[in-house]
């Protein structure tokens, strides 16, 4: 008897040790990825939980004492190249990104529009490079050059490295960090309409879209093509750049994605998209987590998905009546007799 006793306190003691290994582990599992995942709350609660997940996601980044500089840093603009298109100047201009790092942007602005315009960052994904939202058709529809000629100012430099410029950087945050001096550049043009910034990409430029519009309040509207997903489906066959410390313990994307609202956001996804990559489905279930926060701060509208009959490609149709909707041409005219030159880059 006493050692039956012994014998059922033994299993007893082992079941135990079982069911808190197990249930510990998931609730371990649990705390360790996503800790700051969203949940429905007031719009004020909802304003916090942004503003303290923003700060521990530029830590991260390795780029929050660039963030928290209270001295701008000078652009330094050098026109590297000049070419007359259709309806706009594209130029090639070198600027500085940090005080001791040079970048290379492309830039349109229209000729025949007189007023301040809205703007758009255009963002290419791996393999691409700050010409390629201009000139490449398969991919990105050539979406840049489609927006130039349609009045807005455009800028693009290049994320698809995988190189580190600056020891202690990291380097998605050295990507989010010349995406947003972008925006600096952009704001300091007299021909922009500050008020009117907006950003889009595909595929990785799809993943930088969402970084730059999440972490970059002044951008107004964000197209994010090809890239709603979860971070488990990027642990298989994927590049692992999107990946650095810290980050799957705090977020996963649709909590990136949330830091936008109520700012405008569309994500663009493909029904051929293989269900290796982007697929629908996944990017339904990110969406559905995205809308919470939309709908805690009462602007349900300004978040949506546009399924398209395309694979991993910009949808241009959506893309375009988006920014036209949000970022609009009112406040610009056609100018009868638009000047040769337009406004030096300066700053
Ligand atoms: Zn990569």
């Amino acid at each position: 008897m006493r050692s039956a006793c012994k014998t059922i306190g033994v299993v007893f003691v082992y079941a135990v040790c079982a069911c808190w290994l197990v249930t510990g582990g998931v609730v371990a599992g649990e705390k360790k990825l996503r800790s700051m995942k969203y949940t429905p709350r007031t719009k004020q609660q909802a304003v916090a939980w942004q503003r303290a997940l923003r700060p521990r996601l530029f830590r991260l980044l390795r780029m929050d004492d660039l963030v928290a500089r209270k001295t701008p840093i000078p652009f330094g603009p050098k026109i590297v190249s000049s070419k007359r298109e259709k309806g706009y100047l594209l130029q090639e201009v070198e600027i500085n990104s940090t005080p001791t790092r040079r970048m290379k942007i492309m830039l349109t602005v229209p000729t025949d529009l007189e007023g301040r315009l809205p703007a758009v960052v255009c963002i290419a994904g791996h393999g691409g490079t700050r010409r390629s939202c201009y000139d490449s058709d398969d991919y990105y529809r050539r979406f840049a050059r489609v927006l130039a000629e349609s009045g807005y100012v455009t800028i693009s430099t290049d994320v698809g490295q995988h190189k580190i410029h600056e020891k202690g950087r990291a380097l998605m945050g050295e990507r989010l960090w010349d995406l947003m001096r972008c925006v600096d550049f952009l704001a300091s043009l007299d021909r922009v309409d500050s008020r009117r910034i907006g950003c889009a990409g595909l595929s990785l430029g799809g993943e930088m879209a969402m970084w730059l519009g999440a972490m970059d309040e002044r951008v107004r509207a964000t197209v994010s093509a090809g890239f709603l997903t979860k971070m488990d489906q990027m642990e298989q066959d994927h590049c692992m750049c999107w990946k650095f410390p810290g980050l799957r313990e705090l977020v996963d994307y649709a909590d990136i994605y949330s830091l936008t609202a109520p700012r405008a956001l569309l994500c663009q996804n493909g029904l051929k998209e293989p269900a290796s990559q982007f697929p629908v489905p996944l990017a339904r279930e990110a969406l559905a987590e995205i809308e919470l926060i939309y709908a805690d701060f009462g602007q349900p509208e300004n978040v949506a998905l546009a399924v398209h009959e395309g694979g991993h490609v910009v949808d241009l149709p959506s893309l375009s009546a988006f920014l036209e909707n949000h970022l609009g041409n009112r406040e610009s005219t056609v100018r009868p007799n638009a000047p040769k030159g337009v406004d030096a880059p300066h700053r």
